[in-house]
């Protein structure tokens, strides 16, 4: 495993392949300009990026490691700090400093810290989809389009794994111009049709204690809870024709004091996964629910419908993203390699396949959605 400590830079002679782990070598010293798109390939970017510990508070190395390739590739590159000696990475081509569409991900990771590894298809290690890998092809996407004379910004953020901060603050400095925001995160490489929405939902019951010899003298907490759940369970909810249905979990039921106490309290959690607006459902959930019940919300993640692409598969994303927190950045687009279910495992991998039709994927919505604009300009 290599170290990055201080201000040395390192990196790997950009020529090996297979498992064997090269010797790091200074960079500044034996690696030209314009390394990234000449010799450097994606599969070696991803692992520099692997082997920099960045979990979510961490990211300052990873981040300056970041900011000196981007640099080094001769773009105008800025630090947006966030908090302590944590900062954003956006950056853009000399002239264009006002670009249409950007790319974004994160450059934190959850825990713990796995190193690089790589066999013929995969690379592992933390970070390796989720999204190390993803910022290595947007970088690769940014570079193939520079050369076609269409130039993309490069947004990289710190805390999505642990509270969007970095995306909060990015958000204060959007440029003016920029319309569209493709986000990474691992989605297989098809473009997120929309994100669902969460509406968590907490139901609390008050009854009277008595013997439970004598129901009549009590009023049982737990009976008015059951009631309510059940006419929830029966309510119809939405669906739509394209993202699905809404749906609902009871995740958590609790109350009472003993078999033979009449229970006096009884409190349940639900969650439920949006697919639209909650203004409707919250009024629905409330008047089912019914009187014998409190209701309370306390946390809701809106429902996104994002911008497709023609042509390019698509999927319905469960998880959250940062895009809630980017609205200043235009119309969101979502999609990366990778697959969700193997992020965040100890087995985290992104296929190198999938990693190199990212970058072609990537070009391919930048010049479907800002491309014919450039044509028309230019
Ligand atoms: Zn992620």
């Amino acid at each position: 495993m290599v170290e990055f400590g201080g201000s040395t830079r390192l990196a790997y002679r950009s020529q090996y392949s297979g498992t064997r782990r090269p010797e790091p070598v200074e960079a500044r010293s034996l690696r030209p300009a314009f390394a990234i798109l000449s010799c450097m390939d994606a599969v070696t970017l991803t692992r520099q990026l692997i082997d920099i510990e960045s979990i979510s508070g961490n990211e300052a190395a990873v981040g300056n490691y970041l900011y000196g390739e981007i640099c080094r590739l001769g773009y105008q590159s800025k630090k947006i700090p966030v908090e302590g000696d944590r900062f954003n990475v956006f950056a853009t081509w000399p002239g264009h400093s006002n670009p249409a569409l950007v790319f974004s991900t994160h450059m934190d990771t959850v825990p713990p810290f796995i190193p690089s590894s790589e066999d013929e298809e995969k690379i592992y290690g933390r970070g390796s989809c989720d999204a190390k890998g993803i910022i290595a092809a947007q970088i690769a996407a940014a570079e193939r389009l520079r050369q076609q004379n269409l130039y993309v910004g490069l947004l990289f953020v710190v805390g999505e794994e642990r509270d969007s901060l970095g995306a909060k603050i990015a958000n204060e400095h959007a440029p003016s111009q920029c319309r569209f925001l493709v986000n990474g995160e691992p989605t297989e490489n098809r473009l997120a049709l929309a994100s669902k929405g969460t509406l968590r939902v907490e139901l609390t019951a008050k009854g009277r204690m008595a013997h439970s010899a004598y129901p009549e003298l009590g009023e049982s907490a737990i009976d008015k809870l059951i009631a309510a759940l059940g006419r929830l369970r029966a309510m119809p909810l939405p669906s739509d024709p394209q993202v699905g249905p809404c749906t609902l979990n009871i995740g958590l039921i609790e109350g009472g004091r003993a078999p033979n106490v009449i229970p006096d309290y009884a409190h349940a959690d639900l969650l439920y996964r949006l697919v639209g607006a909650s203004e409707d459902l919250r009024k629905q959930i409330v008047s089912t629910a019914g009187e014998q019940v409190e209701v309370m919300f306390p946390l809701e993640l809106p429902f996104l419908r994002l911008r497709t692409v023609d042509g390019l598969p698509t999927m319905i994303a469960a998880f959250t993203t940062d895009i809630p927190k980017l609205t200043n950045w235009g119309e969101p687009l979502l999609i990366g390699p990778g697959s969700i279910h193997v992020a965040h495992t100890e087995g985290e991998f992104i296929p190198k396949r999938q990693l190199h039709e990212a970058v072609e994927m990537y070009c391919k919505i930048a010049r479907e959605l800002v491309g014919v604009g450039l044509q028309q300009l230019g």
